[in-house]
């Protein structure tokens, strides 16, 4: 059997790299990074990013997407995946909330939102810099986190709970910082894996260099 890792040590040197790192979405307000979240969900953060500065120039507060609809918005978000889903999505958030300092922090005000699940939740918490409830999970980390053997599975919602296990609260910032890794050096073709600080654990690594 191989030996047990400390992932809360293992994943140090990763922590030290990423961790508290710049969101990559370009958002300047707790409104914009709700609104960008919500429409970046299987959509890449540079497409949000561009389409961004136009539509908060014409909708730059709760107040003002309340008032939309989809037609309004679809000059500046019709390219989104889900365009129709996430439209409604928005304008719903903005006339419950009203206004951008109604805006929760909590997992459960914030997931009781349409459109927002626990990886949105979990992102706007972050950015928020409040005591996280949970570890992001987007795409990234869902390939990187059982390729590097910390947690099994496909299901999101399982792999947040496996990592929450092993790693302690104030570093449940993982979440973003596999997603970071992912990103960077573990893509999902031809990983940077001689340039990775989680080599010497990674399940995914190991193994390949023993079937060398
Ligand atoms: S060692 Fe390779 S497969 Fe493992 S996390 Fe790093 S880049 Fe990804």
């Amino acid at each position: 059997m191989p030996p047990k890792i400390n992932w809360a040590e293992a994943v140090k040197p990763l922590l030290k790299k990423y961790k508290g790192k710049k969101h990559p979405l370009h958002y300047s307000n707790r409104y914009e990074l709700l609104v960008m979240v919500v429409l970046s969900s299987q959509v890449t953060d540079d497409l949000i990013n561009q389409l961004a500065p136009p539509l908060f120039k014409s909708f730059p507060d709760m107040e003002s997407m309340s008032r939309a609809d989809e037609d309004a918005l679809k000059p500046y978000i019709g390219k989104v995946r889900s365009f129709f889903k996430k439209s409604k999505w928005l304008v719903e958030i903005a006339q419950r909330l009203k206004s951008n300092d109604k805006i929760p922090v909590t997992m459960e005000e914030l997931t009781a939102l349409p459109g927002i699940g626990r990886k949105s939740a979990n992102v706007i918490m972050r950015e928020a810099k409040v005591k996280p409830e949970g570890v992001i999970v987007d795409l990234h980390v869902l390939r990187v986190a059982p390729r590097v053997g910390i947690a099994k599975g496909e299901d999101p919602k399982k792999i947040e709970e496996q990592i929450m296990k092993v790693i302690p609260q104030d570093d449940w910032d993982i979440g973003m910082v596999f997603s970071f890794l992912g990103r960077e050096i573990c893509r999902p073709t031809d990983p940077k894996c001689s340039d990775c600080v989680m080599n010497p654990v990674c399940k995914y690594y190991q193994g390949s260099k023993k079937s060398k």
